[in-house]
């Protein structure tokens, strides 16, 4: 089954209100089974929206509408679906009781125009609205399904756990979809693809995408089966065959971080790090404690950006800054080993750069990073270029550190 999602509301088109109710509403119709195929945001326009649900009807047999449902002449769902599918809108006594029972208990006096809220197309079922006064509306039609959800988050999710998911799971029963994500680093997106097309082009199911995101290429697979166990089993052999090719490359197989990784081979070696970083001012820090348990393994570091406190917190030698500048090989060197000296860390990491976007040279430009890491068997150090703003440099530069951990606990 595939579904279409419509949402309506004139401040979705403003910079300031996203549409995060389909968002929820792809969540969970993928966890039952149900693929979401296009999404369409609309203004509070009659005729726009008159147009863009016949287009859906032609086309998807779930078409679920967000929003447009309170008392107000701008909420226009209603009346449009009644008119396009011409079902003409009747009262529900059940519905007017409610609003009049509510407005008593609140003592207010209920305007006409909340009776609007009582109107639902001919032969349409209505949902309750716990958190609200505005009803959802399911409409069987001709082979389709549509439903009407109230805008606000809060009303939306509710009903549509309550009443919509246990009739969606008897229409869509048969499907399950499942997802699996390899992460890669080390190889740019146009290589991971051209390695890996010639065996994904030959699935169909699964399907395939490729993003790049944070500081890693990410191959998303999604399987469609009449199990999830099935479906599973779809995305491990396709898995399996892309991990054959990209070898140790894939730091990831089931959606981890680089740094859920990495603390899992520390806690694994039971080895401990501790880091001395100048140009990322502590973000390898903050990733390496991002994942709870992390005190097994990180012990701390220093965030030194000054020359002195390179000096007293990394032990780096005076001379080495004087003689070849805070951003150079050897100053990485001596901050790695520094500071697995001063911690008693098995593992000692160094990062020293030029974020930008100022301060860069000819010699040494914006996005030039040393990374230094130190353990027992010796002192690896590297040099990178790193491309884009100093938001990306300063990540690009953690990946990289994590990724030095990760191939050295590996080999
Ligand atoms: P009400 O009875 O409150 O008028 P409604 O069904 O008419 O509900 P709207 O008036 O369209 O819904 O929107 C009510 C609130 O819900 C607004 O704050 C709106 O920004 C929010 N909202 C509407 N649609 C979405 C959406 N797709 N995603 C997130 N929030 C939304």
């Amino acid at each position: 089954m595939d579904a279409e999602i419509i949402a309506v509301g004139s401040e979705l088109l403003t910079p300031d209100h996203t549409d995060s109710n389909s968002l929820f509403l792809t969540r969970r119709l993928n966890e039952n089974g149900i693929e979401v195929r296009l999404k369409t945001i609309v203004g509070d326009d009659r005729e726009r929206l008159a147009a863009v649900f016949r287009a859906a009807l032609k086309r998807s047999e779930l078409i679920i509408l967000t929003g447009g449902l309170g008392p107000t002449e701008d909420d226009i769902n209603r009346d449009v679906v009644a008119e396009v599918l011409r079902r003409p809108l009747r009262e529900i006594a059940e519905i007017r009781q409610r609003l009049e029972s509510l407005f008593q208990r609140l003592g207010r006096k209920m305007s006409e125009n909340n009776l609007r809220q009582a109107m639902v197309p001919e032969g349409a079922a209505w949902l309750e609205n716990k958190n609200g006064t505005a009803p959802g509306i399911w409409i069987e039609h001709k082979g389709r399904t549509i439903v009407l959800l109230p805008g606000p988050p809060r009303e939306l999710e509710a009903m549509f756990d309550a009443a919509c998911l246990p009739r969606l799971t008897r229409l869509a029963a048969g499907n399950r979809i499942r997802a699996r994500v390899l992460k890669v680093v080390g190889l740019p997106e146009s290589e991971v693809d051209q390695r890996i097309a010639p065996i994904y082009k030959t699935y169909a199911n699964p399907t395939t995408t490729i993003l790049a995101i944070s500081g890693a290429i990410e191959v998303h697979l999604r399987a469609h089966a009449p199990s999830a166990e099935a479906a599973d089993a779809r995305l491990g052999e396709l898995a399996e065959k892309i991990e054959a090719i990209l070898g140790d490359h894939v730091f990831a197989t089931h959606g981890e971080t680089l740094e859920e990784v990495v603390g899992m081979y520390l806690v694994m070696n039971q080895k401990t790090v501790a880091v001395a970083e100048s140009s990322t001012g502590g973000l390898l820090a903050e990733r390496l404690t991002r994942t709870p348990g992390s005190s097994k393994y990180f012990l701390g570091g220093a965030v030194c950006y000054s020359n002195t406190l390179k000096v007293r917190l990394a032990s780096v030698p005076e001379n080495l800054l004087e003689k070849h500048g805070a951003v150079s090989k050897p100053v990485a060197r001596a901050m790695a080993e520094g500071i697995r000296r001063n911690t008693g860390a098995d593992i000692g990491v160094g990062i020293t750069g030029i974020a930008g976007p100022g301060g860069g040279t000819a010699e040494k430009p914006v996005g030039l990073v040393f990374i230094s890491m130190a353990d027992e068997r010796g002192t690896e150090v590297r040099e990178f270029r790193f491309p884009g703003d100093r938001a990306r440099v300063r990540l690009w530069a953690t990946q990289a550190a994590l990724e030095l951990i990760r191939r050295r606990i590996r080999s």
